[in-house]
C-alpha cells in the first residue's frame, strides 16, 4: 500500500505519469488486440471524445435535473428497440454494461415470477455457454441456476433445457451469439419453453445486438433471435462493444413497459425523499450515455453496416486462415465476429494452444484463453482491419515455434480481480 501524498502535483506531472503507466497496456490502437477495445475509426473516436468532454461532469442520477440525459436515454433505447424489431410497447434503460443489463433482466424475471405467479424459490436455466454474469446474478439475487451442457455444435441443448422447466422457473436464457464460440442458440425453442410457464426468456445479445441486424442487411443469414420471436421478453445489447461507443454503456430492453416495471426499484420512506432507480447504479455518469448517443447518431445504420462489413470480412479471413494451419481447428460453425480455435484433437502431437497464445503475445497479438477444451478466443472487430494477413503470418510462425513444447501456465482469465 502506498500512502496518499500530502501535496498535489502539477497537471503536466500528473499527465506524464499517467501516460507512462499505460506503456505496458495492450496496444489496441495497432489493431493487434482481439476484443476489449472496439475502435470505430478516427471519426468515431472523435465524436465520442467530444460528447464525453461535454458531459464529463453531468449526473444521470436524476433526470429532472438533467432532462437532456433522460432524452438521450430514451432516444438510444428507442433506436435500439427498432433495430431489434421490438413492438411499439418495447421499453428499456441504459446500463453501465452487459453485466448490469443481465443483472437487471434476472431481477425483473424473479420479480415477475414472484408477483404474477407467487414463485418464492425462483429458478433459471442457462446453457454452459451462457455468460458468467448470469451466475453472478443468481448468486446476488438468490436464484437457483441450472447450467446445462451445450450440444456438439456448441449451441444450447434446448431439449435438455426445456425438460428442466417447472413451476419455479422464472427465466430461460439464450444467447445471440454466445461469447465462447460465437454461435446463436435456438431462440424460438427456448422462448417457447419459457412461455409454457409464463416465465421470461432473455436473449443475451450483448455481442450480437449491434452486429446481427447489420449482418442481415449485408445479406447474411441470421437465425431468428430478436423480438420477432414470440416469447422473448428481454434482450441485452452492448453499445460499448460492436456499437463502438466507449466503455460503460449497454441497453436492456423489455417487450412491454409492464414487464420493465419488474426491473425498477421504488422506495418512498426515506428521509432523503422518493427514490426511483431504473438499474443497479445510484449516481451515474452522463459520459457513456452521451458518447453512445453521439456515436450512434454519427454512424447511423449505414455507418454500422460498413463497420459490420469490415468486421465480418476480417473474421471470415481469420477463420479461413486458421483452418488452413495444420494442427489447428476452428470451434463451431461461427458465422459472425467471434472466432475460437483449439488444437486439432486428431493430431498425433497436438499443439499447446496456450503456449501458442504466449508466442503470439510475444509478437504483440493478444487473445483471451478459454477452456474446455483449451482454446484461444478472438472478438474480431473493425479495429483489426488491415492486419489479419500479418496475424496469420505470426500464427504460422508461432505454431512452428511452439510445436513439441508446452507451458505450465494453464490459467484462463476472461476477467481479473485486482
Ligand atoms: C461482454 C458480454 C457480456 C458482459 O458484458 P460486460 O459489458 O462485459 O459486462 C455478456 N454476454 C455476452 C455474450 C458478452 O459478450
Amino acid at each position: 500500500m502506498t500512502g496518499f501524498a500530502q501535496t498535489g502535483r502539477s497537471i503536466d506531472d500528473v499527465m506524464s505519469e499517467l501516460a507512462d503507466k499505460r506503456a505496458n497496456d495492450v496496444k489496441w490502437e495497432d489493431g493487434r488486440t482481439f476484443g476489449m477495445v472496439y475502435d470505430g475509426g478516427p471519426e468515431v473516436r472523435e465524436v465520442a471524445e467530444q460528447a464525453a468532454s461535454l458531459y464529463l461532469h453531468e449526473n444521470a442520477l436524476n433526470t429532472k435535473a438533467f432532462p437532456s440525459l433522460g432524452a438521450i436515454q430514451s432516444e438510444v433505447v428507442g433506436w435500439t428497440a427498432s433495430l431489434l424489431r421490438g413492438p411499439d410497447t418495447t421499453s428499456g434503460f441504459l446500463t453501465s454494461g452487459g453485466t448490469e443489463s443481465i443483472l437487471c433482466a434476472v431481477k425483473a424475471a424473479r420479480e415477475r415470477g414472484r408477483i404474477e405467479r407467487g414463485v418464492t424459490e425462483p429458478e433459471m436455466i442457462v446453457a454452459t455457454s451462457g455468460h458468467a454474469a448470469f451466475h453472478k446474478a443468481a448468486h446476488l439475487f438468490g436464484l437457483t441456476i441450472h447450467s446445462v451442457p451445450v450440444l456438439d455444435d456448441w449451441t444450447a441443448d434446448v431439449d435438455a433445457m426445456a425438460a428442466l422447466v417447472n413451476e419455479n422457473t422464472v427465466l430461460v436464457v439464450g444467447s445471440a451469439p454466445q461469447y465462447p464460440q460465437g454461435v446463436i442458440d435456438d431462440i424460438p425453442s427456448l422462448a417457447a419453453a419459457a412461455a409454457s410457464v409464463d416465465a421470461n426468456c432473455h436473449v443475451d445479445a450483448c455481442m450480437g445486438g449491434f452486429m446481427l441486424p447489420f449482418a442481415e442487411r449485408l445479406g447474411r443469414t441470421v437465425a431468428p433471435w430478436d423480438f420477432q420471436v414470440e416469447g422473448v421478453t428481454t434482450i441485452s445489447a452492448d453499445i460499448h462493444k460492436l456499437g463502438y461507443a466507449p466503455k460503460g454503456v449497454s441497453v436492456i430492453l423489455h417487450r412491454t413497459k409492464e414487464l420493465r416495471r419488474y426491473q425498477t426499484f421504488l422506495f418512498d420512506d426515506w428521509l432523503g425523499g422518493f427514490y426511483a432507480s431504473p438499474n443497479l447504479q445510484g449516481t451515474r455518469s452522463g459520459v457513456p450515455m452521451a458518447a453512445a448517443w453521439a456515436v450512434m447518431s454519427h454512424l447511423g445504420i449505414d455507418g454500422y453496416v460498413d463497420l459490420a462489413k469490415a468486421t465480418l470480412d476480417n473474421a471470415d479471413q481469420m477463420r479461413a486462415g486458421i483452418a488452413e494451419v495444420e494442427g489447428l481447428t476452428v470451434l463451431g460453425d461461427g458465422q459472425f465476429h467471434l472466432v475460437a480455435f483449439a488444437a486439432d484433437p486428431d493430431d498425433d502431437d497436438p499443439v499447446d494452444v496456450f503456449a501458442l497464445g504466449d508466442a503470439l503475445q510475444r509478437r504483440g497479438w493478444y487473445h483471451d484463453r478459454q477452456t474446455p477444451p483449451d482454446n484461444l478466443h478472438s472478438t474480431v472487430s473493425n479495429s483489426n482491419t488491415g492486419v489479419i494477413g500479418d496475424y496469420l503470418e505470426a500464427l504460422r510462425e508461432s505454431v512452428d515455434e511452439v510445436r513439441g513444447t508446452a507451458t505450465d501456465d494453464r490459467s484462463t482469465s476472461y476477467a481479473t480481480l485486482e
